[in-house]
């Protein structure tokens, strides 16, 4: 269905209690929580090199954060995945890890990183009560990985990748943002990894976010010309269906161990199924990544609203999901850039 195509399923919203739906019926399940908007990379289509970052007091504290996912646990989120910025920045991770992991209700704990610093943290992480991990890696090729990074090191992220399989974090995710110019050759090589590893390796369509937005458009590369390169180097790729609600649409090689998905938010649209929202570092509950639709918990946390207030403020917000993006209109989100809201 595509997105700008709002159907009319009111009628279908539970009651207050019975879980957290949207005004649209969406089940809400899934949190993305940002903690920090700092990064150890500058990633070319994701921020400048000379990017300034927020204050530190404008963050929320752990305490702030665990109590605004506490409230998100009790009105249904089960799944949470921290992200940023880059999440292993934040000081302290391992121990914020480990009292996320422990709020009740929280099923599933997963982590998006850039993998800089995975070999030494992937134990400590999975030990504190982290459960699963995407690592970003964007080429096999260590120049070109350095090009589009700007300062990081390919052998660092392999060698995370490493510490990540033994430290027992499964399923492992790759994925990689498809760039014209920089990596569009190197898919084939990404789709590989598949053949000798049992990972999930997706690739996905660049979203343009306010002032990177330029860059992002003309740099885009759509997932059939990813699928048609890697057809063309290592054979047809057979359908597969996942269980559970998935962003990507997933795919095998032959006598592959791991699968291949593409993530087409550009091209192909999932906002139907799209049971997500994200809180930004600084506390803002946004219901759609490419929607600037914001609600501000961090105002309420530090001016003494009573828990029940946030908890409210939460569920209306949620409730207000809109239903779709509006990229097909040339609607780009204007007030954040990716690594401000957490991808
Ligand atoms: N620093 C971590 C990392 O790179 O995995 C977590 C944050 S990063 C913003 C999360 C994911 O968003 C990464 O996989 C990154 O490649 C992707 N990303 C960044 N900018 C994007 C864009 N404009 N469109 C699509 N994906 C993007
Ligand atoms: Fe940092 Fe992730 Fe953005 Fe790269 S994509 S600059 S690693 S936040």
């Amino acid at each position: 269905m595509s997105a700008s195509v709002v159907p009319d399923t009111r009628h279908q919203v539970p009651a207050p209690g019975v879980g957290m739906r949207d005004q649209y019926g969406r089940e809400i399940r899934d949190l993305r929580v940002s903690l920090t908007d700092r990064c150890n990379l500058r990633c070319v289509y994701c921020m400048p090199e000379a990017m300034e970052f927020k204050p530190r007091d404008e963050i929320l504290t752990d305490d702030e954060l665990l109590l605004v996912i506490r409230a998100a646990a009790e009105l249904g989120v089960r799944k949470i995945r921290l992200t940023g910025g880059e999440p292993t920045v934040r000081a302290n991770i391992v121990e914020l890890t480990g009292r996320i992991a422990k709020v009740p209700g929280i099923q599933d704990l997963a982590m998006t990183t850039n993998g800089i610093r995975l070999a030494d943290l992937a134990r400590p992480l999975a030990a504190a009560g982290l459960r699963r991990i995407n690592v970003s890696l964007d080429s096999l090729d260590p120049a070109k990985f350095r090009a589009i990074t700007r300062w990081g090191d390919l052998g660092d992220v392999l060698a995370g990748l490493d510490a990540a399989e033994a430290a027992g974090l499964h399923p492992i995710k790759v994925n990689a943002v498809v760039v014209r110019g920089f990596n569009e050759d190197d898919v084939a090589g990404l789709a590989r990894l598949t053949l000798a590893h049992d990972w999930g390796v997706r690739f996905i369509e660049m979203m343009p976010f306010g002032s990177v937005a330029g860059f992002q458009t003309n740099a885009y590369v759509p997932s059939r010309e990813t699928m048609d390169r890697i057809e063309a180097a290592l054979g047809p790729l057979h359908p597969i269906d996942v269980t559970g609600y998935d962003p990507a649409r997933t795919y095998r090689l032959e006598g592959a161990r791991g699968t291949l998905g593409f993530i087409s938010s550009v091209s192909q649209p999932f906002c139907a199924q799209c049971g997500r929202l994200r809180l930004t570092a600084e506390g803002r509950l946004r219901p759609c990544l490419l929607r600037d639709d914001e609600t501000d918990l961090r105002a309420l946390l530090r001016t003494g609203a009573a828990y029940e207030e946030i908890r409210e403020r939460f569920r209306a917000a949620a409730y207000r999901k809109p239903w779709g993006h509006g990229l097909a209109r040339g609607v780009i989100p204007q007030r954040r850039i990716m690594s401000q809201i957490g991808g």
